[in-house]
């Protein structure tokens, strides 16, 4: 199939500064937003409200007994798909699984179920991917959707789609939270393309999930205690970004909803951070990261955009296929 990419002079004036503070913003946004969520993961509201009132700084503990400024699996296979991404100049599916084989074997302090069966059936019968689950319908390939988001940023939509449905089927194949992925996928590249109307078009593209399936409507019930069930995710996710204006407050409203808090804030976090760029992450946020982590996010967000479409011109590769 021949999908060309979108050539450079349809973006005639990128604002490669603009650009860059957007793409490190949605990375570090990503990891803020883990280690700011890891500390109340799997709280009631109400349980954190009594322990520290808002949660509001980056503080570690919470039942990982993470050290303050370190990240999760959320931002750990993110970067893992990214050296993947990179090292292979493209899109291989056997590339990823392999990369997440080896950060599997690193002893990461969590691991979600489906990634670790699916982890299991790479190693054992080599299946790089997952055959159609509807129960794997989890969050665990959304959380890590950014690389892809970033790399294919100028792309025709079909290898937009392609690429993220790769990664995502390494580990989870559910045609539900292929939806929200795509939706997440959508809205992210949208806020890193930087136009004016970019928040606006983000809830059109929230609202238009919401009308494919239902389990997205995140207009009635206020969402608390989120569960790592896609639909739950991302309605707490779409309810705190579209309801605030800036990241601090809405990372600080989708976090103290507790539940799975670090991947609701990962998945703010680079929503909001690819919207809001790094100018707009609290100082004491970023400062707060852990200085290694900082520095990997940053790093690869600038090797991811050079070979975006946008950026380097060329279209999306895919091996293995
Ligand atoms: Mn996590
Ligand atoms: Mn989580």
């Amino acid at each position: 199939m021949i999908c060309a990419s979108v050539p450079r002079t349809d973006v005639p004036c990128v604002d490669a500064k603009a650009l860059n503070d957007r793409v490190r913003g949605a990375y570090l946004g990503l990891a803020v937003g883990d280690a700011l969520g890891a500390s109340v993961e799997f709280m009631l509201p109400h349980e954190i409200k009594a322990n520290m009132g808002v949660h509001r700084n980056i503080v570690g503990g919470g039942w990982l007994h993470l050290k303050a400024g370190h990240v999760t699996d959320d931002t750990e296979m993110s970067l893992a798909l990214g050296e993947a991404i990179l090292a292979d100049g493209g899109f291989s599916a056997l590339g990823i699984a392999r990369a997440f084989d080896a950060w599997l074997k690193s002893k990461p302090i969590d691991v979600g179920h489906t990634v670790r069966r699916a982890i299991v059936r790479f190693r054992s019968q080599g299946l790089t991917q997952m055959p159609l689950d509807d129960f794997d319908a989890g969050n665990g390939a959304v959380m890590r959707a950014l690389p892809v988001a970033i790399a294919t940023l100028g792309a025709c939509p079909d290898d937009v789609a392609r690429a993220a449905k790769l990664q995502a089927h390494v580990t989870h194949n559910a045609p539900l939270a292929d939806l929200g992925l795509m939706a997440v996928v959508r809205m992210t590249q949208c806020a890193l393309r930087g136009k004016e109307d970019a928040f606006l078009e983000m809830g059109r593209i929230a609202q238009g999930l919401r009308e494919q399936a239902r389990e997205y409507d995140f207009t009635k019930r206020r969402m608390e205690n989120p569960s790592a069930f896609l639909p739950e995710t991302l309605r707490a996710v779409f309810q705190a970004f579209l309801e605030t204006d800036t990241f601090e407050a809405a990372l600080i409203d989708v976090v103290n909803r507790g539940g799975d808090a670090d991947t609701t804030g990962a998945i703010l976090g680079f929503m909001a951070g690819a919207l809001h760029g790094e100018s707009a992450i609290p100082e004491r946020w970023l400062k707060g990261l852990n200085a290694e982590v900082r520095k990997r996010c940053k790093r690869q967000a600038l090797s991811l955009l050079q070979m975006s479409p946008m950026i380097g011109g060329e279209a999306v590769s895919f091996m293995d296929a």
